[in-house]
């Protein structure tokens, strides 16, 4: 059974992850500094898989945790999902989100390295294609500027990765994942106001917030509104469970992969809206609004080479994913 240190595994993905990863006979690590979790995940994680994760509490920057995780544990693979990931703030503190996010994994790399780990995982995002040309995007399409400081430490984390040999690593570009696990155990935890589409949805039907506003009905799309692909975390999760079984079972791989991870069906930000009242059979009230500033009109993945090399393809359905979404967000409330 191989141990595996999940940075940031107490988060909205990681969390899903390490329930995948017990699942499938994984030894997940959770190492995180809770900057944006909470302890309660364990609970959930353990009512789920019938066991507690192992938790050390610690900071990806600091080579100190690091040192102490990585010579107290034997760890054969890594996960890399610790990272600052608000688009919107990082525009404001961009030094926080450089230190963080860059010099988090190069210390990470570091101590890998020291302790001769090679396999890692690494959370990159489909914000790095950026506002592209041609729909659906696949794993070829050209990289442009980075559109925020967020989106340049996906494309340099990709980069630093491509350019250390030594290291045997997949990056998995996440277009939009929501949901919860179907249990209402887990799910994701937004401090303060969301910045995300469904966790403000669900607040909005719950009462929490007064009306949801959509961001633009003037673009060139069907409906007007952006389009998405949206994916259920579950699906997300698997997909880690998948890149590491291809770090650890294949040997002539290249060093260094990269695979966009969605379903391949765009969705509408009104579409997504409909779909959430029509199978909650919950209004969620809403006010159209002006654009958001940085938002592209519309962004969808081609899922191929992930089907192709990983055998992994996105399974729930739309309605599912908002199903449980909002199961998670009942749960909360109680
Ligand atoms: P999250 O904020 O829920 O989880 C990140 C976890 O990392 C949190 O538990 C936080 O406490 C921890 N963390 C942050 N900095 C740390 C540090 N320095 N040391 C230790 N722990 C630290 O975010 P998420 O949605 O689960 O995202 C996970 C990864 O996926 C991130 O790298 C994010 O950029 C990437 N990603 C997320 C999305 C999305 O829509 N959620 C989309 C694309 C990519
Ligand atoms: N969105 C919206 N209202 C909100 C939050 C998001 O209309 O309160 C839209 C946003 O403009 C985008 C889509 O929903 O078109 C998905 O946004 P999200 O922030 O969830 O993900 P992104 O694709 O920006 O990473």
């Amino acid at each position: 059974m191989k141990q595996v240190l999940v940075t940031g595994g107490m988060g909205f993905i990681g969390s899903h992850t390490v329930v995948s990863l017990m699942e499938a006979g994984f030894r997940p690590v959770i190492f995180d500094n809770l900057c944006n979790s909470s302890e309660s995940v364990l609970e959930g994680i353990a009512r789920i898989t019938g066991v507690k994760p192992l938790f050390i509490r610690g900071d990806v920057t600091s080579a100190a945790d690091l040192k102490a995780l990585f010579t107290s544990h034997n760890i054969d693979a890594v996960i890399h999902f610790a990272a600052l990931k608000a688009v919107g703030e990082s525009s404001e503190k961009p030094l926080e989100y450089y230190r963080n996010n860059i010099g988090g994994l190069i210390c990470l790399l570091e101590a890998m390295q020291e302790h001769g780990v090679r396999d890692v995982v690494f959370s990159s995002s489909a914000t790095v294609y950026g506002s592209a040309a041609h729909m659906p995007v696949d794993e070829d399409t050209p990289l442009p500027a980075a559109m925020s400081p967020y989106g340049s430490t996906k494309q340099m984390g990709e980069r630093i990765l491509f350019d250390t040999g030594s290291f045997r690593s997949v990056c998995l570009r996440y277009f939009n994942p929501i949901g919860a696990h179907p249990s209402g155990h887990i799910g994701e935890l937004p401090l303060g106001v969301p910045n995300n589409l469904v966790p403000y949805v669900t607040q909005a039907a719950a009462g929490l917030r007064k009306a949801l506003t959509i961001f633009g009905d003037d673009y060139h799309t069907p409906d007007g509104t952006a389009v998405r692909d949206y994916l259920h975390v579950m699906d997300l999760a698997e997909a880690h469970v998948a890149a590491l079984n291809r770090l650890q079972q294949v040997q002539d791989r290249p060093h260094w992969e990269v695979f966009n991870l969605g379903t391949g069906n765009p969705v509408s930000v009104k579409t997504l809206v409909e779909t959430f009242e029509r199978v909650n059979g919950v209004p969620v009230p809403k006010v159209m609004g002006a654009r958001r500033q940085g938002d592209v009109p519309e962004l969808w993945a081609n899922p191929g080479r992930a089907k192709q090399v990983l055998g992994w393809t996105a399974k729930h359905s739309l309605e599912e994913m908002l199903r449980d979404a909002w199961n998670w967000q009942q749960k909360l409330a109680q």
